[in-house]
């Protein structure tokens, strides 16, 4: 046991309208409420994290938003701010997914500023870090984990290392239904734990870094078994409350 509480999260990226989300939460809520011991986290589009907040209050189901801004307020036409989604009740964000990067321009340099600004907002980042399939051929892997890991990570205090959370998704696993093997997965994670380490040892023990690329139910129980997996960003299997809610079982069970 490492003491850390696995935390297993469903991105459902530009999917569900609000009445789908709904009828998702409603879904969901029985599956998982006696998955004692995983925090277990939905990520919907801007739109439904209200109505998200209020079908799962009161319930272990957190919300957390897919993106936001770093300024609490200005002049940023169609950006969400971090008081803005704390007002709304919304537990925490996904920072630098790599679709946002590749398709949005999102930069190392606004997540160095994104992370402190979702840690003082009291909304909990998860950072996702990972490598393209060229970069893992190049054997270039570690190189591009330690420089986002790193960079991302800078503007945070070493003490409050350990309230972030990381998703390692290798880009060539999004989406593709192509899955880390369990040795890579590991050896990954273990290196981006080692890198919070290199600041802050007590703080590596504490974060909690996730695995995410195309994890389903089938593959779930390998990857959370891991000694350095703490649970899964959930993409596609996330989409159905059923398979969503065996990745969460598989993660109470480990
Ligand atoms: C993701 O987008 O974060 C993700 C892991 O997607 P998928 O599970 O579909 O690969």
């Amino acid at each position: 046991m490492n003491g850390r509480t696995p935390f297993v999260a469903a991105n459902w990226k530009m999917h569900k309208t609000v009445a789908e989300a709904e009828a998702f939460a409603a879904a969901l809520l029985p599956r998982v409420s006696d998955a004692e011991g995983v925090d277990v986290a939905v990520c919907p589009s801007f739109l439904a994290l209200g109505a998200i907040v209020d079908s799962t209050r009161g319930s272990r189901v957190r919300v957390l938003a897919q993106n936001m801004h770093y300024e609490a307020s200005g002049a940023f036409t169609g950006e969400v701010s971090p008081p803005m989604l704390a007002e709304l009740g919304v537990n925490g964000v996904i920072l630098g997914h790599s679709e946002r990067r590749e398709h949005f321009a999102e930069t190392d340099r606004a997540l160095e500023l994104k992370m402190p600004a979702a840690l003082a907002a009291g909304l909990l980042p998860v950072l996702c870090v990972g490598e393209t399939e060229e970069e893992r051929e190049r054997g270039d892997t570690e190189r591009k984990l330690r420089h986002q890991v790193q960079e991302d990570l800078s503007q945070v205090d070493s003490a409050q290392l350990g309230d972030v959370v990381i998703a390692y998704e290798p880009i060539w696993a999004i989406g593709t239904g192509l899955v880390a093997t369990a040795e890579q997965a590991q050896e990954a994670i273990a290196f981006v734990r080692a890198l919070v380490g290199d600041r802050a040892p007590e703080q590596a023990e504490r974060v909690r870094i996730l695995y995410g690329g195309s994890v389903n139910p089938d593959n779930a129980a390998e990857l959370l078994a891991l000694p350095d997996v703490d649970g899964a960003l959930v993409g596609g299997a996330s989409l159905e409350a059923e398979s969503f809610a065996a990745i969460v079982a598989a993660a109470g069970r480990r």
